[in-house]
C-alpha cells in the first residue's frame, strides 16, 4: 500500500524554517510595502538592500526557485514538495519574488529554459532565475482572451528581422519588464494554433506603446500594472523567434499549466489564513451573552470552510502528485480541475471570513477584500474557469460509450429483472416460503 499523507521529516524541517522565515523576515514587507507592485519594481532600493539578502538566505537552503528542475539551478523536488513549499508562500505577496518562483518570471524561464536557444538563455533566462530580471507574457488582446482564434496581432519576416503589429490587453508588469514574450500571428493562412509564434522582445525596442496600466478593483487611474500595449512596426532580429514558428501553443501550455497549478497551490495557503482568522475572531468576540463560536450558524460556516479547504488542499496535492508520476501534459485534467476549484473555494472562504469578521471584515483594515478580489481573478487569469471545465467534461466523456437501447444502463427494472433471473431458485424459495 503506497497511500500516505504523511511528509518526509527531513522536508518538514525545511517546511518548519519556511513558516518561521515568512512569518518574521517575509509578512513585514507586505506590511511596510503595500503596494504589490514594487514587487516587480527591480529599480526600487528595497530590491537590493532586503530582498537580495533574504534571497541569500533562502538559496542557503537549498530553496531557492524550487519550481526548476536541477538542470536549471532548482532542487527538482517535484510538485508534491512544491506545493508543501507553495502553501506557505501563499500567505504573502513578497514571499514568492523572495524565494525565485514569483509569475509570470517562473513560467517564462520554463519556457526559455525548454524552447530558448544557448544566446536566448543566456540573455534573458540567466539573469531572470537569478531575480534580476522582471518579464511580461503579452498574449492576451483587447478584443479577445479566451478565444485564440479572434487574434489579430501579427509578425510578418522583413530580412533578417520579425516585425510585429497590434495590440494586447493585460500584460501584466510590462511596465517594469526588461522583456516581453509576445505571441503574434505569423501563418494566417493555418488555423491560429499552428499559425501563432512566439517572440523575445526587449522592452526598450522601438515601436512600443503602453496605451495606459489599466488596474484592478480600486485602483485609480495609471496605478495598474496590467499594460494595454500597442506593438507598432515592432523589430527584433530572427533569432527572438522563441521555439519554432507556429509553435505558439505548445508553449503557452507548458507555461500555463504549471503557472495555474502553483497558483492554487499558494491559495490553499490564503483560504488557510482566512480561515485561521476566522475561528480566531469567533472564539474572541461574544454577542447576545456568548461566544460566536458557539452560535449555529456560525458553527455552520466554520464546518463548511474547514471542509472545503481539506478537500481543496487534498486535490491539488493530488494534482501534484500526478503531475510528478505522468507529467504536467498527460495531468491537464486535474490541473484544469484544480483551476475551477480555486477561485471557488477562496471566494467561499474569504466570504465567510468577511461575514463573521462584519465591518471590520470587509474594512481595509483586514485583508479580506484584496483577498476576494485576487478570488475572483483565479476564475478569469489562465483561462476563465467555463473553458477548463469544458477541458474537464471533454476528457470525461471520453471514457464513456453511448449505451445502445431505450432505457439507461441504470434504469432499475432491467437490472432487477436481470438480477432476478440470476437468484430466480433462491427467489421461488422465499414466494414458496410466504
Ligand atoms: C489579474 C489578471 C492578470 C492577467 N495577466 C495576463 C498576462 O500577463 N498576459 C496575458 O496575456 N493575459 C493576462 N490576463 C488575461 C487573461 O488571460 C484573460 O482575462 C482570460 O484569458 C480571459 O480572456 P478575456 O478577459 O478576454 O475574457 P473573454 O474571453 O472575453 O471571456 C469573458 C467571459 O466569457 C465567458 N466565456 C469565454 N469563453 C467561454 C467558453 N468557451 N464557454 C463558456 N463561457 C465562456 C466566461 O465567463 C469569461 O469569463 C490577465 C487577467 C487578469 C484578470
Amino acid at each position: 500500500m503506497a497511500w500516505d499523507f504523511s511528509t518526509d521529516r527531513d522536508f518538514q524541517e525545511k517546511l518548519d524554517w519556511v513558516r518561521d522565515f515568512v512569518e518574521t523576515e517575509v509578512e513585514p514587507l507586505d506590511l511596510a510595502f503595500g503596494d504589490e507592485h514594487l514587487v516587480y519594481d527591480k529599480k526600487h532600493p528595497v530590491h537590493d538592500e532586503v530582498l537580495r539578502p533574504l534571497q541569500e538566505k533562502v538559496r542557503a537552503q537549498d530553496l531557492w526557485a524550487c519550481h526548476l528542475g536541477p538542470e536549471l539551478g532548482g532542487k527538482g523536488y517535484g510538485q508534491v514538495k512544491l506545493a508543501l513549499m507553495n502553501e506557505i508562500l501563499g500567505r504573502s505577496g513578497w514571499a514568492p519574488s523572495v524565494f525565485g518562483c514569483q509569475a509570470p518570471d517562473s513560467g517564462n524561464a520554463e519556457i526559455i529554459a525548454h524552447y530558448g536557444t544557448e544566446a536566448q538563455k543566456e540573455r534573458y533566462l540567466e539573469p531572470l532565475l537569478e531575480g534580476r530580471m522582471c518579464s511580461c507574457y503579452s498574449m492576451t488582446e483587447p478584443q479577445a482572451g479566451a478565444d485564440p482564434q479572434e487574434f489579430r496581432c501579427a509578425a510578418r519576416k522583413d530580412g533578417d528581422e520579425w516585425v510585429i503589429d497590434g495590440e494586447k490587453w493585460f500584460s501584466s508588469n510590462l511596465r517594469f519588464a526588461e522583456f516581453a514574450i509576445v505571441m503574434a500571428i505569423t501563418n494566417p493562412d493555418v488555423p491560429v494554433y499552428q499559425g501563432a509564434s512566439m517572440f523575445l522582445v526587449p522592452t526598450d525596442t522601438p515601436g512600443i506603446e503602453i496605451v495606459r496600466n489599466v488596474g484592478v478593483g480600486w485602483e485609480g487611474d495609471g496605478e495598474g500594472a496590467h499594460a494595454y500595449v500597442r506593438y507598432q512596426g515592432v523589430r527584433v532580429p530572427a533569432e527572438n523567434l522563441l521555439g519554432g514558428e507556429g509553435q505558439a501553443f505548445k508553449i503557452a501550455q507548458t507555461r500555463l499549466g504549471g503557472g495555474r497549478l502553483h497558483h492554487a497551490m499558494r491559495t490553499v495557503g490564503a483560504v488557510q489564513r482566512c480561515f485561521d482568522s476566522m475561528c480566531e475572531r469567533v472564539l474572541s468576540r461574544t454577542t447576545q451573552g456568548e461566544l460566536l463560536a458557539k452560535k449555529q450558524m456560525v458553527q455552520d460556516g466554520i464546518a463548511e470552510s474547514w471542509i472545503q479547504l481539506l478537500q481543496f488542499r487534498l486535490q491539488v496535492l493530488h494534482a501534484a502528485w500526478t503531475v510528478d508520476r505522468v507529467g504536467g501534459h498527460a495531468a491537464r485534467t486535474e490541473i484544469a480541475g484544480v483551476k475551477v476549484a480555486t477561485p471557488r473555494v477562496y471566494k467561499d472562504v474569504v466570504m465567510r471570513a468577511i461575514q463573521l469578521h462584519g465591518s471590520l471584515g470587509i474594512s481595509n483594515e483586514m485583508p479580506f477584500s484584496k483577498m476576494l478580489l485576487a478570488a475572483i481573478v483565479m476564475g478569469l487569469a489562465d483561462g476563465p474557469t467555463e473553458v477548463h471545465k469544458v477541458t474537464i467534461a471533454r476528457a470525461a466523456l471520453k471514457g464513456y460509450e453511448p449505451h445502445e437501447g431505450l432505457w439507461p444502463r441504470e434504469h432499475l427494472p432491467e437490472r432487477r429483472a436481470a438480477a432476478r433471473e440470476r437468484f430466480a431458485h433462491l427467489l421461488e424459495h422465499e414466494i414458496g416460503n410466504q
